[in-house]
């Protein structure tokens, strides 16, 4: 790692340290030190706290910590299919201003329009200087931020990041939602090395960290499990023209849908039929997931969607289906569980993607 990016994790991840403690954490000398803390502060990045009370003769040692207020960072969520997201956050990763834009069944050129507003929203909330905008789009988006295709709103090769950076003159990062999730929860949540997270949406994802390292897949569309067959070709016909897909079981519009069918359009979540709807749901995902727990060794699935819907039944019958079909010995400690992150989660994985990308945090 670089030295300057070095010195800036170590102080993220401690908080408030002297320079003599950056010395000792890093292995650098105390003049390299020296040298980056005056950079850093030159640039507002880190500022002097105090001194520390210290009971030892000598000199007092000066404390210096990260000024989470010198820059901000802007994280859109692009994965909801009714309204696009958005906030200014501190390099803390904590929300400072809101704004949305509903999409109004809008797509293609119009749907982008719409991310420019947003942006241009955001940019003129900003009160400090921006480090960079962070994107979570559905689909599959390529290592440049190109959105190869996310056929929900109607984009084939979109050049996101590029036709954003140009327009607002700042650091654009795009990444498939999923995997800004995955980063929100490897950062912000209590999570392991190995990890799966799936989100359910307007459609299916999910996204994996293996060792520790977020994991791409040769057309960077590892983790895309929406459109696996979720059982023996039962099912309803999905917009990707199979039946049966797990997006036809398991996404939020259709789950919804089901429900409100048994009801005839009255919400019941506790009536038996419900649970028994939410219960087949749950043993779909599992029957997918289980191949893939088994095969990565995994300990965790974090989910990440309406917590109504899979918070209860949905998730029991989910981890039930797993242990069911796997061997206990490998996969008996194996959970999955909600995300702590709530709603925010595609937004604060932005700015993790960006703090990444700009200071080198990983
Ligand atoms: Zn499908």
């Amino acid at each position: 790692m670089h030295n300057r990016a070095l010195v800036l994790q170590t102080l993220y991840s401690a908080g408030t340290l002297s320079r003599a403690d950056i010395a000792r954490r890093t292995g650098l000398t105390r003049v390299t030190i020296s040298d980056l803390v005056a950079e850093l502060m030159l640039e507002g990045l880190v500022i002097e706290t105090g001194q520390r009370e210290d009971v030892r003769p000598g000199k007092p040692a000066t404390l210096l910590e990260i000024d989470s207020t010198a820059f901000q960072i802007i994280g859109i969520d692009l994965s909801d299919y009714s309204t696009f997201r958005g906030a200014v956050l501190d390099l803390d990763g904590q929300i400072v201003e809101r704004a949305e834009i509903p999409l109004d069944g809008a797509t293609a050129e119009t749907a982008f329009d719409k991310v420019v507003a947003l942006c241009a929203i955001l940019t003129g909330r900003a009160t400090a200087p921006l480090l960079g905008i962070g994107i979570g789009s559905p689909g599959i988006v390529d290592p440049d931020g190109v959105v190869v295709t996310a056929p929900n709103l109607g984009w084939t090769d979109l050049p996101l990041q590029l036709s954003l950076s140009s327009r607002f003159g700042v650091a654009v990062s795009v990444s498939n939602d999923a995997n800004a999730a995955l980063l929100a929860e490897f950062s912000f949540g209590e999570t392991d090395n190995d990890m799966m997270l799936v989100k359910v949406g307007h459609g299916v994802g999910s996204s994996l960290l293996l060792g520790g390292a977020p994991l791409v897949g040769s057309m960077n569309a590892a983790g895309e499990i929406g459109h696996v067959n979720a059982g023996l070709g039962d099912g309803l016909v999905c917009v990707c023209g199979k039946t049966g897909c797990l997006e036809t079981w398991v996404a939020g519009p259709r789950l919804t849908a089901r429900l409100a069918e048994a009801h005839d359009g009255i919400a019941a979540p506790d009536s038996p039929r419900s649970r028994e709807i939410l219960h087949e749901a749950g043993r779909r995902l599992g029957l997918v997931l289980a191949p893939i727990v088994a095969a990565l060794n995994l300990s965790e699935v974090v989910l990440s969607g309406p917590e109504d819907l899979l918070g209860g039944v949905f998730i029991d019958a989910a981890t039930d289906t797993v242990r069911a079909r796997t061997m206990a010995a490998y996969t008996g400690d194996m959970s999955i569980r909600m995300t702590t992150l709530g709603q925010d989660i595609v937004i604060r994985g932005c700015a993790v993607m960006i703090l990444s990308r700009e200071l080198g945090f990983s």
